[in-house]
C-alpha cells in the first residue's frame, strides 16, 4: 500500500516538475533564439545601410570622400566601428579601415562583389565578422563587415540567465510537484484508508475526515462517499428494524397458533378440535399472508416484480374497487363517492394497481367512523394521471406521517383495527414499480388525502 502511494505520489511530481521545467525552459530558449536572430538582422541591416551609403559616396567623391566619410563616422557615430577595405581592380587594398585587431580574421579571401554576406572566422570559434561587398561602377570593391562579438557577449549573459532560470524552474517545478502532489492525493488515500477500514471491521459509521462539499472533485467525491455512508447506514438500521418488527409481529400469530394447537390437543373434544383447527387455518392464512405481502414489496422495490402490463381504464379500475368495499362501507355506514372524470388509461399491471386502490380505500373505510365520508376522484394533471383517496377520519398525527409507508408500522398506538402495517408500503412499492408516486397529507380529526400520480399512455 505505501509503495503504491510512494509511486503514485512520486510519479505525479516527476510529471508535474518535468512539465513545469520544460515548457519554463522551451520557452526561455525560444525567447533567446528570437533574441540572437533579430540581433543578427539588426546588424546586417546596419552592415547593408552603411554599405550602400559609402559606395554612393565613393561613386559621388571617391576614395577621398569615402575616407572622410568613414573618418567622420569614427568620430560622430555611436556604434562600434565598422570594418571598411576597397579592393582596386588587381585584388588590392586601396583603402583599409580595421579599427580593431583585425588579423584575427582571415580577411583576404573575402567577397567577390556582389553584396550577399560573406563570413570570416574569427579566433574565438564563434566570433564572427560578417561582411557585405559591392562592386563599384569603376570595377572596385567597397567591403564593409562587423563583428559579431558585442552581439555574442549580450547573449552570452543572456545565456547565463537561460541557466539561472532552468535551476529555478526545476526547484520551483519539484516543490509544485510535491505541494501538488500532497493536496491531491491525500485525501484519495484517506478515502482509501477508510474504505479499507470498514471492509476489515464492517463498521459503516467511519467516514472520510472534513470533505468540503463545494471543494475540487477529490473533496466532493469524499463528501459523496459520506453521504453514501450515511444513506448505506440509514439502510442497515432500517433493514435491522424492519426485520426486528418481522419477527415481532410473526411471533404474535406463531404463539397463537401453538396455543390453540396444544389446547386442541389436551382437550380431546372433537367439537373443539375442529373449532381449533379452523382458529389455527385462520392464523395460518394470517401469517402466509404477512409474509407474501413482505415478499411482494420487497419485490417492487427491488425492481425484480414482473409487470404484466395492460391498457387499464382508471375509470372502470376504480368503479370495480368501489364495487368490491361497497358492503363493508355500508356496514360501518360510510358513504362512498367516486368521481372519476374523463376516461384515463394508464399503461400497468391491472391487478396490482387495483390493489393499491383497493388498499387506499381500505384504510380509508377502516380508520374513518360511521357516518363519515370517503370521495374518490380522478382527474388528469399533463402527463399523469392524478387519484385521490381523501376521507373524513381520524387522520394522521405530522409524527406519524413520514413513517406510515414503513413496513408493518402501524400509527395507531392501540392498533384497535385490524391489519398488518403492510398495506401502503406495498401502495408506494407498487405505485413506484408503475413510474409513479403517492404522498399522503393528513391532519389528525380532519381526515386525510391519498394521492397517487401515474404516467398516462403516451397515445392519449
Ligand atoms: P394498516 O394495516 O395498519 O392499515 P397501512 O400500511 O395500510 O397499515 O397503514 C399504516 C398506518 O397508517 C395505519 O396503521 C394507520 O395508522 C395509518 N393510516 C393509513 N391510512 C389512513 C387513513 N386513511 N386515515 C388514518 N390513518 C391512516
Amino acid at each position: 500500500m505505501s509503495t503504491l502511494r510512494r509511486a503514485l505520489g512520486l510519479r505525479l511530481s516527476v510529471w508535474y516538475a518535468a512539465v513545469f521545467t520544460i515548457s519554463t525552459v522551451a520557452l526561455v530558449l525560444v525567447t533567446y533564439a528570437l533574441l540572437a536572430s533579430s540581433l543578427a538582422q539588426r546588424d546586417h541591416d546596419i552592415i547593408r545601410a552603411t554599405l550602400r551609403e559609402y559606395a554612393s559616396r565613393y561613386e559621388l567623391g571617391g576614395l577621398a570622400a569615402l575616407s572622410r566619410a568613414v573618418e567622420l563616422e569614427e568620430r560622430t557615430g555611436d556604434q562600434e566601428r565598422l570594418f571598411v577595405r576597397v579592393l582596386g581592380r588587381g585584388a588590392e587594398a586601396t583603402f583599409m579601415r580595421d579599427p580593431q585587431a583585425w588579423g584575427r580574421y582571415a580577411v583576404e579571401d573575402l567577397g567577390n562583389g556582389d553584396s550577399a554576406l560573406s563570413e570570416t572566422i574569427g579566433h574565438d570559434r564563434r566570433a564572427v565578422l560578417e561582411v557585405a561587398s559591392a562592386r563599384l561602377v569603376d570595377g572596385t570593391i567597397l567591403q564593409v563587415g562587423k563583428t559579431n562579438e558585442i552581439r555574442l557577449a549580450l547573449l552570452r549573459r543572456f545565456e547565463l540567465i537561460v541557466g539561472v532560470v532552468s535551476i529555478l524552474a526545476l526547484t520551483i517545478g519539484i516543490t509544485g510537484g510535491l505541494v501538488l502532489t500532497r493536496s491531491t492525493v491525500q485525501p484519495i488515500y484517506e478515502l482509501i484508508d477508510v474504505v479499507q477500514n470498514i471492509i476489515t471491521t464492517g463498521r459503516t459509521d467511519m467516514r472520510v475526515p472534513a470533505p468540503e462539499p463545494q471543494g475540487d472533485a477529490v473533496q466532493q467525491l469524499a463528501a459523496q462517499f459520506n453521504a453514501m455512508l450515511d444513506r448505506i447506514t440509514g439502510l442497515l438500521s432500517a433493514m435491522g428494524e424492519s426485520l426486528d418488527n418481522v419477527a415481532h409481529d410473526l411471533r404474535t400469530p406463531i404463539t397463537r397458533l401453538r396455543a390453540i394447537a396444544g389446547r386442541a390437543l389436551e382437550s380431546g373434544h372433537p367439537d373443539q378440535q375442529r373449532e381449533a383447527l379452523a382458529d389455527c387455518l385462520e392464523e395460518a392464512e394470517r401469517i402466509l399472508s404477512m409474509v407474501n405481502t413482505l415478499m411482494d414489496i420487497s419485490e417492487a422495490e427491488t425492481g425484480v416484480l414482473a409487470l404484466r402490463r395492460e391498457d387499464v381504464s382508471l375509470r372502470a379500475l376504480l368503479g370495480e374497487v368501489v364495487e368490491l368495499y361497497e358492503d363493508l362501507a355500508e356496514a360501518k355506514r360510510v358513504a362512498v363517492t367516486l368521481e372519476p372524470g374523463a376516461e384515463l388509461t394508464v399503461s400497468g399491471a391491472r391487478d396490482r394497481l387495483r390493489q393499491v386502490f383497493a388498499n387506499l380505500l381500505d384504510n380509508a373505510i377502516k380508520y374513518t367512523p360511521d357516518s363519515g365520508t370517503v370521495r374518490i376522484a380522478a382527474w388528469r394533471d399533463g402527463d399523469a394521471a392524478l387519484v385521490t383517496v381523501t376521507d373524513t377520519g381520524t387522520g394522521i398525527g405530522p409524527e406519524h406521517l413520514p413513517r406510515i409507508w414503513d413496513r408493518l408500522y402501524r400509527a395507531d398506538p392501540s392498533r384497535s383495527e385490524r391489519g398488518l402495517g403492510l398495506g401502503l408500503s406495498l401502495v408506494k412499492a407498487y405505485v413506484a414499480a408503475h413510474g409513479g408516486t403517492v404522498e399522503a397529507h393528513s391532519a389528525p380529526g380532519h381526515g386525510s388525502t391519498f394521492t397517487v400520480r401515474l404516467p398516462v399512455g403516451s397515445r392519449q
